[in-house]
């Protein structure tokens, strides 16, 4: 491009990028305009540019969108935490839908349109975990966008009054007692990190990630926090020594109270302990697994599997429209926990293994296991290789994919897609409001014998570019109709092309499975199809 860095341009601004990053053209390039929103024309100041794209920041809003609004937390964009708060929670609902639309269209090659995003009633104070990064200062708050410089935050639209009067009782006595805080460079001091999760009844569970053993003042560390929230069930040291971003440790000690949460979801009632997953957003993940359940189809008779299952919630949601349940999971605390929560509600119709979901389908698969449903819920790297190849073994009638990352999903339908298994619906659900992140669920059905047949024959009809082929195979079936009184289809004449040593196009009656039921010409039909083809000089 000829454009260069520094240099300033007026650009319209067409549509979003995967971080909500506005996207224009120059020169016919991407340029990636941060802050900006789709339908602006904005003053871009180049900030770099690459061989086949340019990224920029906006000068001046030129022409500013009906979806634009003053940003009302006083540390964005500072903070990374929230990447949309310039926008109004409208074009946000937008952003996200496409962004779904996008991939699952792009890297998936889907035809179809998601149906919708279901956004949150409420869009601020949502997220029932926080995990506050800690700094000498003392400061206790947010990285800063890409970066691990801690931002002290008194307060997060995102967060429960809870989580901030919690947090700043933790910092009074940090500051009351010169804790010192961990230093990630040196790999020295104390405090790493301070950890808040809320319940439904407004209860909450807090713990201290520290690179050691023990804490100065651990009573009075205690005592401050259940000074300002009356409503703390526990007080829990985690101890982190390594050199690691990971956040938690491996081990835990119970400073006060219980070491777990309780909370009710989708009517059932979940125990939570420290490192155990559980969606951030409660009323939102209520939205989606509704929308799994609903996907599943699930009449009171099915077996159900569900991998990377956490502490049970979607495996128990299902179980109790299923016949039978079966969660995968990696940590053994979650399965622990989703063991106690099968238990707990009286879900007598579920069994977890602790095990990689790869091996655990594999597993399920080599057994002879033949699930009605498999349903998928993976972090973002999405569902490995060994899975999809193990799904399409275990041949279940659909798949329920929920999805925290819209581009790994499209890869994954892809996959899907090459083992018989096509997307027939894909709905967003806004569980991060303010933030890029959205998630999907969708659903893919194992294509049958019959359907898959004729699928083929259509692709195949495709393939066959020249209109003179095409006329050739309608030629043949009037010639055999008028001549024989025969009906036949574009598969027989294609078996018997085949037969004859003629090109067929690739796809033609070869069933990708081999219990796969393609019926065959009967001879009759064969000897009029070779009839025709003598006719038409084919042969
Ligand atoms: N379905 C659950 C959890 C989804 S989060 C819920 O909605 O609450 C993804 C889960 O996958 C986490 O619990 C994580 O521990 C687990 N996980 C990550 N990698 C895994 C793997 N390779 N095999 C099995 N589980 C895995």
């Amino acid at each position: 491009m000829a454009a260069k860095k520094n240099e300033r341009y007026p650009l319209r601004i067409q549509g979003y990028g995967s971080a909500g990053e506005g996207v224009a053209r120059l020169e016919g390039q991407a340029v990636f305009v941060k802050g900006a929103l789709r339908g602006e024309l904005c003053q871009v100041h180049l900030l770099k540019v690459g061989k086949t794209a340019a990224w920029g920041k906006v000068d001046q809003v030129l022409e500013p969108s009906p979806g634009r609004q003053v940003p009302d937390c006083p540390r964005y964009p500072q903070c990374g935490g929230c990447q949309l708060r310039h926008m109004t929670y409208a074009e946000e609902l937008a952003f996200k839908r496409q962004k779904v639309q996008d991939a699952l269209q792009r890297i998936g090659g889907w035809e179809g349109e998601v149906t919708g995003i279901h956004g949150a009633k409420d869009p601020d104070r949502y997220r029932n975990k926080i995990q506050f990064p800690v700094a000498e200062g003392p400061k206790v708050g947010f990285f800063r966008a890409r970066s691990h410089d801690v931002i002290d935050a008194p307060d997060c639209l995102l967060q429960p009054m809870a989580a901030t009067r919690l947090r700043g009782a933790f910092r009074d006595w940090m500051a009351a007692h010169h804790i010192p805080a961990y230093d990630e460079k040196a790999h020295r001091g104390l405090l790493r990190h301070f950890y808040v999760r809320t319940n439904r009844k407004g209860q909450s569970l807090c713990a201290v990630i520290a690179n050691g053993e023990a804490l100065p003042q651990e009573a009075a560390l205690v005592q401050a926090l259940r000074q300002a929230e009356p409503n703390l069930v526990g007080v829990v040291l985690s101890v982190n020594q390594e050199k690691t971003n990971v956040i938690l440790g491996k081990t835990y000690r119970t400073l006060w109270g219980q070491d777990y949460l309780e909370d009710t979801l989708c009517g059932l009632e979940f125990r939570l302990s420290v490192p155990s997953f559980y969606q951030v957003n409660r009323e939102q993940a209520e939205v989606l697994y509704g929308r799994a359940l609903a996907f599943a189809g699930l009449t009171g008779r099915e077996t159900v599997v569900d991998l990377y299952c956490g502490i049970g919630t979607i495996t128990l949601v299902m179980a109790r429209q299923a016949g039978r349940a079966i969660g995968a999971e990696v940590i053994p605390a979650a399965v622990e926990d989703a063991q106690a929560n099968a238990r707990r509600n009286g879900v007598e119709n579920a069994e977890f293994l602790c095990a990689d979901a790869g091996q655990a389908a594999q597993e399920l698969a080599r057994r002879g296991l033949r699930p009605d449903v498999i349903c998928v819920d993976p972090p973002r790297k999405g569902i490995s290789p060994e899975v999809v190849e193990a799904i399409v073994q275990m041949a279940p009638q659909r798949v329920v994919y929920v999805s925290c990352d819209p581009a790994t999903l499209g890869r994954d339908v892809k996959r899907l897609r090459e083992g018989g298994y096509l997307l027939q619906q894909a709905e967003a659900v806004d569980l991060f409001p303010r933030t890029g992140h959205v998630e999907t669920v969708v659903l893919l059905s194992k294509l049958n014998t019959k359907q898959h047949i004729e699928v083929e024959l259509n692709l195949d009809e495709l393939d066959l570019t020249a209109a003179e082929s095409k006329a050739t195979y309608d030629k043949i079936k009037a010639y055999v109709l008028e001549k024989y009184g025969l009906k036949v289809s574009s598969l027989y004449i294609s078996q018997v092309k085949r037969k004859c040593g003629l090109d067929v196009g690739q796809n033609y009656n070869l069933s990708k499975k081999e219990d796969a039921k393609v019926p065959q010409c009967p001879p009759e039909k064969e000897a009029a199809i070779i009839e025709a083809l003598k006719h038409f000089r084919m042969i």
